[in-house]
């Protein structure tokens, strides 16, 4: 089956690009994955050692599941935080939550689809799109279905945007004709995200997620090492800080136009005593649906 009817309902439905990957075993990241497992690079999140074999092959994810459809929705914002307040990264700026906003886009169009190729393109009884949010390694995906290359700093660079996007996945059960060849690798010699890392977490040989402030200021389920501490570098959720020195998205990444992303406006003027003093209360209302609130207003206060 074509393409082009996919790539065009994605569009439609308001992601900013789209691509199709044949269903297939990861062999070379479950090779690269066995050996960052054995090195413990995964610090607490222990969830990354588990469903093995459905993260490196979503044919054992879905049963059936012959094509990955890969979507990008750009959260590059218009407006930023002034550099003296506590920092939050970008993907967090949204009043409601990524996850909320993908899961509706890929529902529309995933309709869309059923719409044209009947209810058996999908696999009705088992979860089959994603954001973020089960054992599927959606940067990987993004590069074979022609949308970019991993850089040096992890994450997916579109040619032609840079890398602030959100990635979503639709697994089908359908054949579909794939997209362009998997993108090549284009950092060249570069290495400005790795000497920018303030915590050394980035190097030659990947990514050491125990050192990432976006997982010392998240994930960690233990006390942030005392050589790290005062490496944050003022993030209190995330960091941004491989990406915004990142070429790619100095020359290429443009604001989004999307309304569903619209910022929670208390991120651009709380400063640090707004942050030292708000009440569970009042966090709880400002975030209620935004993705800061995964966050738990203790750690950020521990963070800051
Ligand atoms: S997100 Fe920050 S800490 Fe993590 S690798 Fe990038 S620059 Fe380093
Ligand atoms: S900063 Fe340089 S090395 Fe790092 S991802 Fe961007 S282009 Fe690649």
């Amino acid at each position: 089956m074509s393409k082009d009817f996919i790539i065009k309902a994605a569009i439609a439905t308001g992601f900013d690009a789209c691509g199709i990957a044949r269903a297939e075993a990861l062999t070379e990241d479950a090779e690269f994955m066995q050996s960052w497992l054995a090195e413990g690079k995964h610090g607490d999140m222990e969830y990354l050692a588990r469903n093995f074999e459905k993260r490196t092959d979503p044919r054992v994810l879905v049963p059936g599941c012959k094509s990955v459809v890969v979507v990008l929705l750009n959260y590059y914002p218009e407006q930023k935080q002034s550099d003296e307040l506590p920092k939050i990264a970008k993907y967090a700026y949204s009043a409601v939550d990524y996850h909320t906003v993908m899961k509706t886009k890929l529902q529309a169009l995933e309709n869309k689809i059923i719409a044209e190729y009947g209810d058996d393109c999908v696999a009705k009884d088992y979860q089959h799109s994603f954001s973020d949010s089960a054992p599927v390694l959606e940067k990987r995906w993004a590069q074979k279905a022609g949308l970019g290359w991993l850089g040096r700093h992890s994450q997916l660079i579109h040619p032609n945007a840079g890398s602030y996007f959100f990635i979503g996945i639709l697994m089908l059960n359908i054949d579909i004709e794939p997209s362009e060849a998997p993108f090549p690798f284009r950092c060249g010699t570069c290495t400005k995200c790795i000497d920018a890392c303030p915590t050394g977490a980035l190097s030659s040989e990947g990514m050491d997620a125990r050192k990432c402030i976006s997982y010392l200021t998240l994930e960690s389920k233990s006390e942030i090492p005392d050589d790290l501490k005062n490496k944050l570098s003022g993030c209190i959720v995330g960091c941004d800080i491989c990406n915004d020195v990142c070429p790619w998205n100095k020359r290429f990444a443009k604001p989004h136009q999307h309304k569903e992303l619209s910022p929670t406006e208390e991120i651009f003027h709380w400063t640090r005593d707004d942050w030292k003093t708000v009440t569970k209360e009042q966090f709880d209302e400002v975030f209620r649906k935004s993705a800061v609130k995964r966050a738990k207003l203790d750690r950020i206060k521990k963070n800051l």
